[in-house]
């Protein structure tokens, strides 16, 4: 498997890339059967950590969930939205940083949006991440560059709620094999 496929998680017509650049950032690619985007991330730790948060939230009781990609000059706004068991995922445009907040979605423009099976784009975004983090010892981001809480509570925790609710089946991958019995947990790291 080369580095592509391990960080590409795709299932049926929905995928998901992260792949962090030289320096700083990552991008950030979805697509589904009928269109691509790609976007890059300023902090790509950040980044992940919202979007896996924000996945989390589609387990919770609220109907849906907001989170902001950084890519100055612009922002991204992420919009999950519940459909029963399928999620109406919107990514907006918005051309100021912080621009977007307290505005309404039809202010940004709009440059992907895909319904998918909550169960499938979960199970991608955490193959995606998952790869990433595990390859992460190799390029720390620096410090300064950080400004939230790690992103690997989260992980476990998405990875534990759709592997309970979503009927993934035997390929999905276990919770954690490394998580410790007070739910800390360390990546392997090659
Ligand atoms: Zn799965």
């Amino acid at each position: 498997m080369d580095f592509a496929e391990q960080t590409a998680g795709t299932a049926d017509d929905f995928s998901f890339g992260w792949e962090l650049r030289e320096q700083t950032g990552a991008v950030c690619t979805v697509g589904d059967a009928a269109a691509d985007a790609a976007f890059v991330a300023d902090r790509p730790t950040d980044a992940i950590t919202d979007i896996l948060h924000g996945l989390c939230g589609l387990y919770g009781p609220l109907p849906g969930e907001r989170f902001f990609f950084r890519s100055e000059p612009v922002e991204f706004r992420w919009v999950l939205d519940r459909q029963g068991t399928d999620v109406d995922i919107s990514i907006y445009l918005f051309p100021d940083v912080h621009g977007g907040v307290g505005t309404p979605d039809s202010a940004g423009l709009l440059v992907w949006r895909s319904r998918q099976a909550r169960g499938r784009f979960v199970h991608a975004v955490l193959d995606t991440t998952e790869a990433v983090l595990d390859g992460e010892g190799a390029r720390p981001e620096p410090a300064g560059r950080r400004t939230g809480p790690s992103p690997l509570s989260a992980l476990v925790e998405l990875r534990r709620m759709h592997r309970r609710d979503d009927g993934c089946g035997a390929a999905c991958r276990p919770a954690t094999p490394e998580e410790h019995s007070d739910g800390r947990r360390r990546l392997p790291h090659p």
